[in-house]
């Protein structure tokens, strides 16, 4: 049975890792909770068993706009659903739980501070409460980043039931701190607890170090046109002048940030769900809800303040399981920035002075994670996976380091002229001063600071200056130095620095080998880390690895036309309607009949009733035309 739901309402043949045994879980009876990352299918996990219990399922979410987004795919799948929030008027929301009452519904999401509104409680204790399903459950722990004090209350909601309902909770973020939170906050009963790996393999992940960020986002946009993708500023100021330039430079972005009034951020949000702007230039004040499954891109122009926030972040590309790329733009004056943020949030008053210095400290160690990121010859994944405690096998294949050539050279020389002069200039300066020292800069700092007389000026001007700024990261990774986490970022000696300045520890690294570095035009600027260049190609071989589609393109585009037309029509955005899976599926099925059509991936019995002749004639018409040309 559970199976041919499956199928009927959400057009899917197989259950997704994690997936069967979370509703097995709760179609016993049980209390679940489930941790998968972003888009490895959550809702399925309690809306499948929530059309098969006897009763309605209450789905308690954060976000209006993540109600809204599924709501609307559960229409278009042919299940009543609701949501109860403050977007309603007094009156839709009283017509609202008046059928919920009739039991028209038997999935309704409702926002955390509804839930002890003496009316809905009223209806809550009238009618059949089958499962409260809490979705964003990291939401109930302070230790979380999102943390919202309703979630709080939501045992006390269950307490006044009539009848225990099944509790099922889910969530992408969950350190063992958090996931004890939540089993604790939520009093879920000897719960069916189920974490699947973190490993978002259709994610290409890569760092790069442009010396003008803007060349290259630009340049990426025009490598990957019609793609909708997302680009992540650290301020509000960088959001409204990266997206104003791209719009001058006539892509379709918008842009969202807090400091915008409410009319225009839901405009911009609509306008980048509904692909009228597939490119969206946005604070991280962007993004929770997004249930957008096309975002083939993510790019960040700028380092995030921590590896937890990158990986959410990053991970909104690609929910569709297609191929889909995150890149980090960095540049020094990232870290910089977030020190910044650290040291001023002020987020949180109900903290003491003694609790926000921890917190601090805290901040700080993960921004330091964060950095070491930008600067790892390891694989990427594998590094991401391993903050999080899980162990991947070092090499992935699909990420910039794992596609770059490194070799292994003997620094020592190097490391003991950088130590030199930081020794000798007495630990004061941060790294720009010191590497331009060693390099022999003639800059107004250098001589404001009288560097030049420091021994070691121009001691290293044979090496270029990107080399020394990876040495010198090399050796904070080392703990040969550290770098102090205020805003004046000084380096100091560590008590290993001694090993290399007495001259008996030699350092050896890894670093990209120098290819002959030609930027192509597409590329625009040159990337300061010499040989990170092997990207290029990969799309295409992903593509290939997971059934590309080569000839099928044009076909491709006809059924993105549709899906536009019907979605206009439905008023819903076009990913709604059929992700691009299903339709890159559909280019490889190419069928003919409604038998084959319903092998799609995506398409069950009822979208095919709504489109599925018209997905069908586009085919057949494509196919004479091919025949014919
Ligand atoms: P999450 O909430 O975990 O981030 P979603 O529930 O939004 O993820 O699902 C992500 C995407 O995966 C959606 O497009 C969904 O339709 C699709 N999906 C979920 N389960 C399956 C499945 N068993 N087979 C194929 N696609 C699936
Ligand atoms: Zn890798």
């Amino acid at each position: 049975m559970k199976q041919e739901y499956l199928k009927k309402f959400f057009g899917y043949d197989r259950f997704r890792e994690g997936q069967e045994t979370l509703v097995d879980g709760i179609l016993a009876g049980r209390d679940v909770l489930g941790i998968m990352p972003t888009g490895a299918g959550k809702s399925i996990c309690y809306q499948l068993p929530a059309l098969m219990m006897e009763g309605i399922t209450l789905v308690i979410s954060p976000l209006i706009s993540l109600m809204k987004d599924q709501v609307e795919a559960l229409n278009q799948a042919g299940i009543h659903a609701a949501y109860l929030n403050s977007s309603l008027s007094l009156p839709q929301y009283r017509k609202a739980l008046e059928l919920a009452g009739q039991g028209r519904y038997p999935i309704i999401y409702v926002a955390p501070e509804r839930l002890l509104n003496e009316e809905f409680l009223s209806f809550a204790c009238r009618t059949q409460i089958a499962m409260v399903a809490v979705d964003e459950a990291h939401c109930v722990s302070q230790w979380g980043q999102d943390f919202r004090p309703s979630y709080l209350r939501i045992p006390e909601f269950i307490g006044r039931l009539p009848k225990r309902p099944v509790v099922s909770a889910f969530t992408a973020t969950a350190t063992a701190q958090v996931r004890d939170d939540i089993i604790d906050l939520l009093n879920l009963r000897e719960p069916l607890v189920l974490a699947t790996g973190f490993d978002r393999k259709n994610l290409y992940f890569g760092v790069e170090t442009p010396k003008d960020r803007y060349a290259a986002v630009k340049a990426y946009l025009k490598n990957h046109p019609g793609e909708s993708g997302i680009i992540y500023c650290l301020t509000r100021k960088a959001v409204d002048d990266v997206s104003g330039r791209l719009i001058r430079d006539g892509f379709a972005a918008t842009r969202y940030h807090a400091g915008l009034d409410d009319a225009e951020r839901r405009r911009n949000q609509d306008d980048f769900i509904y692909d009228r702007a597939p490119v969206m230039v946005a604070t991280n004040a962007f993004g929770m809800g997004i249930d957008k499954s096309n975002v083939r891109f993510v790019l960040h122009y700028g380092m995030p303040k921590n590896i937890e926030s990158y990986y959410q972040e990053a991970g909104r590309a690609g929910r569709d399981g297609e191929p889909a790329e995150c890149i980090l733009y960095y540049s020094g004056q990232d870290v910089i920035t977030n020190q910044l943020f650290i040291e001023n949030n002020r987020d949180n008053q109900e903290l003491d002075e003694f609790s926000r210095a921890l917190v601090q400290e805290r901040d700080r160690e993960r921004l330091k994670k964060m950095t070491f990121y930008c600067f790892t010859n390891e694989c990427l994944r594998d590094y991401i996976l391993r903050y999080f405690g899980e162990y991947g096998d070092n090499y992935c294949g699909n990420c910039s380091n794992c596609l770059t050539q490194f070799e292994t050279v003997d620094v020592t020389e190097i490391a003991g002229k950088l130590l030199g002069c930081i020794w000798t200039s007495r630990q004061r300066y941060g790294t720009t001063v010191v590497i331009d020292t060693v390099h022999g800069a003639a800059t107004a700092k250098i001589r404001q600071y009288r560097m030049e007389d420091n021994p070691y000026y121009g001691s290293l001007s044979k090496v270029p200056v990107y080399r020394l700024r990876q040495v010198l990261q090399y050796l904070q990774m080392q703990e040969y130095l550290t770098v102090t986490a205020d805003e004046y970022a000084v380096v100091k000696l560590t008590a290993r620095s001694a090993e290399i300045l007495d001259g008996s520890q030699t350092v050896t690294m890894k670093w990209a080998k120098e290819q002959s570095r030609r930027p192509s035009a597409a590329e625009g600027a040159e990337p300061e880390t010499g040989s990170r260049t092997g990207r290029r190609k990969r799309r295409g071989k992903a593509a290939a690895q997971q059934g590309g589609l080569g000839d099928s393109e044009p076909l491709f585009e006809k059924l993105r036309e549709l899906r536009m037309e019907i979605a206009k029509e439905e008023k819903v955005p076009p990913y709604i309607v059929f992700s691009d899976k299903t339709l890159t599926h559909m280019c490889i099925v190419k069928p003919e009949t409604k038998e084959e059509m319903l092998t799609v991936s995506g398409v069950g019995e009822y979208k095919f009733g709504k489109y599925g002749e018209r997905f069908l004639d586009r085919i057949r018409e494509e196919k004479r035309r091919t025949r014919e040309s």
